[in-house]
């Protein structure tokens, strides 16, 4: 199924996100938790390609057990150190196993090195997507601002390319002030750039967190959650639920205001996952 056919207007849509495994050996308790996912019935599951050290070829592998579990899966398939050739490779397997759905990103810049210069940015990889076979192709967009952007209208631009270079879907960087997103999805109207949005909410459930997602993804961390933190640093069990409550709450302002496609950056919890659905249970009538 293709995921756009799960974005009907006024539906509200709860998907979630998994990475692969770094070795072979993490393949089984992967697919553990994916199918605990499953059985929470998100509207799909995405699978990341290669991020934070994770091995890319266990996408496809973690894409059919999602298949298997009876969930929809959407594979993200990176392309800047990638050849053509690769690439083509890799979409042949997808294709083979039945896949429909490919989130286009370009990946991050290697540290060192030049990167292949076969796609220089996702707009690339949306287009030669669609010469591979009949997918759904969506991709990643930044309600902050991509990092290396000098402008938020100099990336609108590039988003606004990148989407007509054939992009049925975005799904958003995760965010924790939901103003940041309002503010986004009117200056894409502005734009003209009228697909789906999925917003990405990302539990943070563990003060150690905090850091790295600020270093990685470029996003600003609001005061209120900042108190959070801070109060709950040294008590786990507590920084836990209150992480929970306050995704579930950017959740449920993001609903009452009509935003009807969340999408959850699960860290491989599958109880974190549970938590929030059981939380929404009457309102996305889990
Ligand atoms: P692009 O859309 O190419 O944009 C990158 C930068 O280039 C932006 O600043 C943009 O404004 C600019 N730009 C775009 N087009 C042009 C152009 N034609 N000319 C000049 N400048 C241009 N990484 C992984 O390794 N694996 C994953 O599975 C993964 N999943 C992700 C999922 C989501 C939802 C998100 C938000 C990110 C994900 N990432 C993943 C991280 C992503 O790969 C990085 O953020 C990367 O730095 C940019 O990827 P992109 O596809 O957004 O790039």
């Amino acid at each position: 199924m293709r995921v756009t056919d799960l974005m009907t207007e006024n539906r509200i849509s709860v998907s979630c996100e998994v990475f692969p495994p770094k070795r072979f050996e993490g393949l089984q308790e992967v697919k553990r938790v994916t199918g605990e996912i499953a059985e929470l019935h998100p509207s799909f599951i995405s699978v990341t390609y290669g991020a934070a050290g994770t091995t890319p070829g266990f996408t496809l592998e973690i894409a059919k057990s999602v298949q298997r579990d009876g969930a929809v899966p959407l594979c993200h398939l990176t392309c800047v150190q990638s050849t053509r050739e690769h690439v083509a490779r890799v979409l042949g397997d997808m294709r083979e196993a039945g896949m429909k759905n490919v989130l286009a990103l370009r990946g991050d810049l290697p540290k060192e090195g030049t990167p292949c210069r076969d796609f220089e940015h996702a707009e690339d990889l949306v287009r030669f997507i669609h010469t591979q076979g009949d997918f759904c192709v969506g991709a990643a967009c930044y309600p902050e601002k991509h990092p290396e952007s000098s402008s938020r209208t100099s990336d609108m631009d590039y988003l606004k390319r990148k989407v007509d270079a054939g992009v049925s879907f975005l799904t958003t960087q995760m965010f924790f002030d939901n103003g940041l997103l309002y503010n986004f999805l009117y200056r894409m109207e502005r734009a003209g750039i009228h697909v789906p949005v999925c917003a990405g909410i990302m539990p943070i459930c563990d003060a150690r967190q905090v850091d790295r997602v600020i270093r990685l993804s470029g996003s600003i961390m609001p005061p209120r959650f900042a108190a959070i933190a801070d109060r709950f640093s040294e008590e786990p069990a507590a920084m836990t639920q209150a992480g929970i409550a306050f995704a579930t709450e950017q959740i449920v302002d993001l609903i009452a205001n009509g935003v009807t496609l969340i999408h959850l950056y699960t860290m491989n919890k599958p109880w974190i996952a549970r938590k929030i659905f059981e939380n929404l249970s009457e309102i996305i009538g889990a």
